[in-house]
């Protein structure tokens, strides 16, 4: 079987961190349902990884494209969450950063 690629490139958002720690976080200890992972943190508006500048070694599926589940609903349309506008999706990070906003995540683990 191949790899597991996304349809949508990441923009380094940091969506998918604020709303679950991925399978590594866990490793370490960090409660499934934690917002945002405690390795998360931003320059500017750029997401960045602590835990995987610690563990080089291990793959967090980086490059492999956005990996954000969900749905938004707007004006009666449907989209998926991995395809809105990076401004979009940088927009509602700050929003959730500033505490305004949450995200409700039902999934039982994050695809990586
Ligand atoms: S990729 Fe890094 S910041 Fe994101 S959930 Fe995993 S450990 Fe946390
Ligand atoms: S939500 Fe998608 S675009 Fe944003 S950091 Fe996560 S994988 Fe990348």
């Amino acid at each position: 079987m191949g790899e597991k690629t996304f349809l949508y490139p990441c923009s380094r958002c940091g969506m998918c961190c604020m709303a679950k720690p991925c399978i590594h976080a866990m490793a370490t200890g960090v409660p499934e349902h934690t917002q945002p992972c405690p390795y998360l943190y931003f320059e500017k508006e750029e997401a960045f990884c602590g835990l995987a500048e610690t563990f080089p070694q291990l793959d967090f599926g980086f490059g492999k494209g956005c990996c954000m589940k969900g749905r938004l609903i707007k004006n009666g349309k449907e989209q998926s969450v991995a395809g809105i506008p990076v401004a979009m999706k940088r927009a509602f990070v700050e929003q959730l950063r500033d505490g305004r906003g949450s995200i409700v995540c039902n999934e039982p683990e994050r695809t990586r």
